[in-house]
């Protein structure tokens, strides 16, 4: 695929159609391992001050221009990124892909209530979804949690923990699985509660 690099991060140059028709389903279908990051400026800036974040998210199989900062930096560069993915968009795509093909899903991240207002929601847009698990994004044990999660053998797996926690959590968890779509999802989860 083609990438556009922006401050060191190098992004899919992928609309969202092609991204999702091209690689994440067919990827999905063939139960290879996915790691995708929808990084904002935020993230981008964050990249830059922690050494650590940064191999987080430059271990992702599809860095996502999650920013329209990111577009207009990309075209001052004289390369242009096709165009804005949001993280946002991507997960309900997911979603959707997961309840017509009977995927599992994992939803991992804020608090308690909220993880399962969340999830109370989604059920409730999506009747067919398969959940696999839920897990409030409050812990300690990372390898625990990750191996609780590893165990329901999820299709899709939603980590609304922020940046950077959450991209910290996949790429050191993703040894631990065979399979999955991993995203970090930031505060999706609270605006889904509402
Ligand atoms: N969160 C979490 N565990 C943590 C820190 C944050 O589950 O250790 C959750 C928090 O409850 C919220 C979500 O992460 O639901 C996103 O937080 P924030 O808005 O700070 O992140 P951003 O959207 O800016 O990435």
């Amino acid at each position: 695929i083609d990438y556009v690099t922006v401050m060191d991060i190098p992004f899919s140059n992928l609309t969202q159609k092609e991204l999702l028709k091209e690689h994440i389903y067919p990827r999905i279908n063939k139960e290879n391992k996915t790691y995708i990051v929808t990084a904002n400026p935020e993230i981008v800036m964050q990249t830059r001050i922690d050494d650590v974040y940064k191999n987080s998210v430059k271990q992702a199989d599809f860095i996502i221009p999650d920013g329209t900062g990111i577009v207009i930096a990309s075209k001052i560069q004289g390369n242009p990124i096709k165009e804005r993915v949001t993280g946002f968009d991507l997960m309900f795509k997911l979603l959707a892909y997961a309840e017509k093909n009977q995927l599992s899903c994992y939803f991992l991240g804020a608090k308690q209530e909220v993880n399962d207002r969340a999830v109370a929601k989604v059920k409730a847009q999506y009747p067919g979804i398969k959940v696999a698990g839920q897990h409030h994004g409050y812990f300690t044990n990372d390898a625990e949690v990750a191996q609780k999660v590893a165990v329901a053998k999820p299709d899709l797996i939603f980590v609304a923990m922020g940046f950077p926690r959450q991209e910290n959590f996949i790429a050191a968890s993703l040894p631990l699985f065979n399979k999955g779509v991993f995203m970090g999802v930031g505060g999706v989860f609270d605006i889904l509660a509402g």
